[in-house]
């Protein structure tokens, strides 16, 4: 059973006639005392459509939200890629001034005990 809706005009609760019809019973509004079928008085097809263009709006706000914050990480990991990138440019220049035994330990004593680690 479909629930029955207020008037649409004042928004009382109107009166079953127990044979389809509705009435709305409030001296002061524009429809008072005419009978109406249930159908009709449940029919908003002006507040249905504002509802579904409610419900639309929001699905594109959190869409616009989403479209934001990935644009808005994308940039920092840019941010953050160019950084490593400088930071490594500059640890590949220091080294290289260092002499070729320590640049060697620098670099292969670590990365060879982790290789030796992960393969145990
Ligand atoms: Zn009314």
């Amino acid at each position: 059973m479909t629930e029955l809706k207020p008037c649409p005009f004042c928004g009382n609760k109107p009166l079953n006639h127990q044979d389809g019809m509705y009435e709305c019973r409030n001296l002061s509004c524009p429809i008072y005392g005419k009978e109406i079928y249930a159908t009709i008085w449940n029919h908003r097809p002006i507040e249905d459509d504002l509802k579904k263009q409610l419900e639309e709006a929001k699905e594109l706000s959190i869409e616009m939200e989403t479209i934001r914050l990935y644009t808005e990480f994308r940039q920092q990991l840019e941010i953050a890629n160019e950084k490593i990138n400088r930071a490594v440019k500059e640890l590949n220049v220091a080294l290289y001034t260092l002499n070729q035994d320590e640049y060697t330990k620098s670099w292969l004593v670590p990365i060879l005990d982790i290789l030796t680690k992960e393969t145990q």
